[in-house]
């Protein structure tokens, strides 16, 4: 998602160095730190306008909640929805490339990875960009703790179908697999912008959790 350019977005977020952390290479392997706690680290991966990650931040105070996104002019959108739900004190945001997790987090730090909605890529020669990607599964598994888990949400069957083939092939374990989330919509779901907007034309969303093995 690449929105219309806001070329106030980069002060803006800027000015807000509480939510959207500057230069988050220094907090590696002490991410406690910034949360004053040691509760477990949950990160999103591509978090767009922000709605799941500031939605499970103040669903589960007990857990930290980063959200990570490409684009200012996305991310603005994910500062200002943390900003109206009064800055969960677990919540923090970082404007970086997924493909740098290894900058950003070591072994353990993180003990889920979420995926929402994430860029297709359809073309053969994209597949490496595709979140789900090999390349990817290692980065999620260096950084997480040791059967850290993976959950992913997508309206889109090819990529489910390519995620399910990717993650099983890396040897990592399927722990629940939903071909249609909604019908039995859990209670706890935290809907994202993208899910929102495919749910109401009546899409299907597609629903997987995997873990890594020792
Ligand atoms: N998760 C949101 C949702 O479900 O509404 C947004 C989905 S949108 C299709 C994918 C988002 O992931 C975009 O905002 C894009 O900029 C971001 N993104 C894609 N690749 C990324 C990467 N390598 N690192 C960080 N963000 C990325």
């Amino acid at each position: 998602m690449r929105l219309r350019n806001k070329p106030w977005a980069t002060d803006f977020i800027a000015s807000h160095p509480n939510v959207v952390i500057p230069n988050p290479e220094e907090h590696i392997g002490k991410w406690q730190a910034v949360f004053g706690n040691d509760n477990p680290l949950h990160i999103e991966v591509g978090t767009g306008k922000g709605q799941f990650v500031t939605g499970m931040a103040l669903q589960n105070p007990d857990i930290n909640y980063i959200g990570i996104e490409l684009y200012d002019s996305v991310m603005v959108c994910a500062l200002e929805k943390a900003i109206a739900a009064n800055t969960p004190a677990n919540l923090r945001l970082l404007k970086v490339n997924g493909a740098d997790l290894l900058t950003y987090f070591e072994k353990g730090d993180v003990a889920q990875v979420y995926l929402n909605f994430s860029d297709p890529w359809p073309k053969v020669r994209h597949a490496k960009r595709r979140l789900t990607h090999e390349g990817f599964l290692k980065l999620y598994e260096s950084i997480l703790v040791d059967e850290g888990e993976v959950h992913f949400k997508t309206d889109n069957r090819g990529l489910f179908e390519y995620s399910l083939m990717s993650i099983s092939a890396y040897g990592m374990l399927l722990k629940d697999v939903s071909l249609d989330l909604h019908v039995n919509m859990p209670v706890d779901n935290v809907m994202t912008e993208y899910e929102e907007r495919f749910s109401a034309k009546g899409q299907p969303i597609y629903r997987l959790e995997a873990k890594f093995q020792t």
